[in-house]
Order: structure tokens, then sequence, then C-alpha cells
């Protein structure tokens, strides 16, 4: 017979975490299930994969989260099936276990390469503490061949998609072109090297105002980002990309921030999907059916606002989701009616790089940019990032690699072996 717990958690993201804290404060006997023993913060994971910051920084253990929690359980599994109408989940290992009162499904999203020839095989995408230390490694180990070959060699980085991940990422890439290679690489190898920022609409920060847009795109390009808008990438190939305008770009190193999609444990789960694969909540959060004993939280669902309006994919949507689908299990347990979720809306912010950011804030979205905003982003995510210690760590590592133009985080393993992990995507040797 399988093991029964009252609520069931896959997930250790923001959505699963907040859920289970709620759930672990409120006494209620809970199991939480990562594949991973660790909770990692995403936005940080471009500074991880430019040294920026080490793994420790942005990776927190789940054991440690839930260390004064003993009604939570943290289970590191990979749950390869979820059953909705039976609220039980399956283990790769075949052990299934059952929830009492409520499934709650928040495992997060994956890299959606939308078909794009060569996209799976040859981009590095940037999800996962494991994705930012293999591109960390290989910007590494090409910097070093670029160093070795004296005159010759270059390094061009192309990353597709200009949202914010991919902003955040050629912005800081150019940092480290104009700032740290000058400093640690003798020889001009820093005119060797570019970064480009690729995608098919036809600007940056795409949901930002149009203000925001500019700003990004005069600062990426005041730091030298070239920018190739208004063309789709068609295909990528182990040494550049073509475009559907006839164009084709030289790249030693492809990123792809190109989109998300829902991962194979929803394909597979039988809820329907809507836009992105992810499921289509209704407002209290669960999915349609199942009793309204099943919630999707956080990258794994459309979830909607007090205006209907689609939540985009963020950290605060995921965190806010999973402390409401909480309240509503604990308000289901004591008979009363659940209550449709009520986003509070903080607004949006982009990093850009050194000194450059752009911060809408609040429903309003009043605009701040520039140095004011840049203090504002690393204000915020210092107290978004889970964990005392890991903040400590993040304050000091930005004050020294803003300070010294150095790095002082290290990429253990070539890029191949930081690749080891079961069931990710690969970029082909
Ligand atoms: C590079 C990047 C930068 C970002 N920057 C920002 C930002 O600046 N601001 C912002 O608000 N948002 C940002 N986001 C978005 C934000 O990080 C996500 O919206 C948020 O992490 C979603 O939380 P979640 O809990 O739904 O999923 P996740 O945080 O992805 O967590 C899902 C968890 O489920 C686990 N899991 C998945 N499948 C399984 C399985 N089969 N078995 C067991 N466990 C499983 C995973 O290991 C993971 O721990 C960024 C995202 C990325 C990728």
């Amino acid at each position: 017979m399988a093991e029964t717990y009252e609520v069931i958690v896959v997930g250790g993201g923001f959505a699963g975490i907040e859920a289970a804290k709620k759930l672990g404060r409120a006494g209620v006997r809970t199991l939480l299930v990562d594949v991973h023993g660790y909770h990692q913060f995403q936005p940080l994971l471009y500074q991880l994969a430019t040294a920026q910051i080490g793994v420790s920084e942005l990776a927190r253990p789940l054991r440690s989260i839930f260390r004064n929690q003993p009604s939570v359980r943290v289970l590191t599994a990979r749950v390869s099936a979820v059953d909705p109408e039976r609220r039980s989940i399956t283990l790769s290992d075949g052990t299934v276990y059952e929830a009492d009162d409520a499934l709650i499904v928040a495992c997060g999203a994956e890299a959606n390469f939308f078909n794009t020839p060569g996209a799976r095989e040859n981009a590095y995408p940037l999800y996962s503490a494991t994705d930012a230390t293999r591109l960390g490694s290989e910007l590494v180990a090409l910097l070093d061949q670029a160093d070795k070959d004296t005159g010759q060699k270059s390094m061009n980085v192309a990353v597709v998609g200009a949202g914010p991940t991919g902003v955040e990422t050629a912005g800081a890439i150019a940092d480290a072109i104009n700032y740290v290679v000058p400093k640690l690489f003798a020889g001009g190898l820093a005119k060797r090297c570019s970064v480009a920022l690729v995608d098919m609409v036809d600007r940056t920060l795409g949901g930002f105002s149009e203000k925001s847009q500019a700003y990004a795109a005069s600062r990426l390009v005041e730091r030298g980002v070239r920018l190739k808008l208004g063309s789709a990438v068609t295909e990528v190939r182990k040494d550049g990309l073509s475009f559907a305008d006839g164009a084709t770009m030289d790249a030693d190193l492809v990123i792809w921030a190109g989109g998300l999609k829902a991962g194979p444990l929803l394909r597979e789960s039988g809820m329907p999907q809507g836009r992105g694969g992810r499921v289509d909540v209704g407002k209290d959060l669960t999915a349609p059916g199942y009793d309204g004993r099943v919630y999707v939280l956080g990258d794994a669902a459309n979830i909607t606002d007090d205006r209907d309006e689609r939540l985009p994919q963020l950290g605060s949507v995921a965190k806010q989701s999973g402390a409401w689908a909480a309240r509503n299990i604990l308000a289901q347990r004591a008979g009363r009616p659940t209550e449709p979720f009520g986003y509070k809306d903080r607004g949006y912010m982009a990093m850009i790089g050194r000194g450059s950011a752009v911060a809408e804030l609040g429903r309003s979205r009043r605009l701040v940019r520039g140095p004011a905003a840049f203090m504002v982003w690393l204000a915020v995510h210092l107290a978004l990032l889970s964990g005392a210690s890991q903040k400590a760590r993040a304050l000091v590592s930005w004050i020294f690699t803003y300070l010294s133009h150095t790095r002082q985080h290290v990429f253990v393993g070539s890029p191949e072996q930081a690749a080891v992990e079961e069931g990710a995507d690969r970029p082909a040797a």
C-alpha cells in the first residue's frame, strides 16, 4: 500500500517551498519532493554563469530550509508521474505516495526551443544551477583557448532571446569582456571577444514599457552588445546561427534564453494543458476537476489575476501562488471555502549591467532607471535570496566583483563533466 501524507508538494522552487513552509507552520504532514536536494534561485543564474557569485550563494539545501518544521519531510527524488485523480505521485524507483488532502504540482518549466533545428543539440539553456555551471565552464574554456592562440582565435557569444534573462546574460558577458578580460588576460584578448543579443521581435525586454525597452537597448549597445532584432533564428549550428531574413552569425557559443514550456511531468499527467503546455488553473489555483484538491503553481501554471490577465512566469508569482495555495488548503481542511488568488503586483525589473538597470515598480509601473534601479535590483534580490548565509556571501561577492573587476569563483570540472545530470538536455559535445 502507498504511504500517505496529508499534502504532497512536487518541486522545491519558489512556489513549492513557500507552500510547504506555510503548511509546515500549521503542522500539516507534508511530503516535499525535489529531484535536487536544494532550492535554486534562478534570477541569479546568469551571475553564476559569469562567476560573479558561486553556487552556494544561489542554492540552499532544502533540508536546511525545513530543519525546524518536523511535519515536513524532504525527499530528494525524481517524480516520474503524477496522478491527479488519485492525488498520487510515482518516483523514478517506482515508489508511490498518496495525498489525503491535496496534491501540489510546482515542478517549474524547461527551455522551449520551439523546434528550432540544432537548438537543443548546440545551444546552452539557462534554467538551473547545472546549466549555469556548464555554461560558465564553457565560457572559461573558450577564453583560455583564445588566450593560448594569441592573435587568432576569438570568442563570440550569441544570446538568443531578448527578454529579461537574455538582456541580463548579454549585459553580464559584455561587462566581463569590458572590465574583467582586460585585467585577467594579456595581449588584447578583449578586442577578440564579442557578444550579440538576437530576437525575432524587434525590441528588447518584451512586456516592459517602451521607455524601458529603449533604455535597455541603448545601454546594451553602449557596452558593445550587438543587437540583431526582428528576425527569427531558423537554425543553431555548432559555429553560429542562421536567420529567417537569410543572414548568418558566427558564434563560438550560443546561449538559449528564448522561452519556457512545461516539462514532461505535466504532459503525461493527463491534466488539460494550455499555453506553453502549462495547466490553466482556476481562480483558486486548482486544476479544473479533481474535486479542487490538485493545485498547480508557479511556472507550471497559467495563472490569471483579478483582471483576468495572464500573469508572467516570475518568482513573485510563484512565491505568492505557493503561499496562497497553502492558505486555501488550510481553509479546505477547516471546512471553509477556498478564495481566489489575490496577487500583489510589485512590478518588474531587469539588470543590464554595471550601474544600469530598469525597474517598473508596483501596479502603476513607476519607472526607475540607471544607478537607482541598479541599487533597487540588488536590494530586492538580496531580500528574496533564501538563507542568511547565502545573502551575506552574495553581498560580499557583489562588492568584491564590483570594486575589483576580477572574478573569485571557479567552475570545477570541464563543461562535459558539469553536464552529467540525470534526465537533463545536453548540448552535443
Ligand atoms: C535565468 C532566469 C532568470 C530569472 N530572473 C527572474 C527575475 O529576475 N525575477 C523574477 O521574478 N523571476 C525571474 N525568473 C523566473 C523565476 O525564477 C521563476 O518564475 C520561478 O523560479 C518559478 O518558480 P517555480 O517554483 O514555479 O519553479 P522552479 O523554481 O523552476 O522550481 C521547480 C522545482 O521543481 C523541481 N522539479 C522539476 N521536475 C521535477 C521532477 N520530475 N521531480 C522532482 N522535482 C522536480 C526542480 O528541481 C525545481 O527545484 C527567472 C528565471 C530564469 C530561468
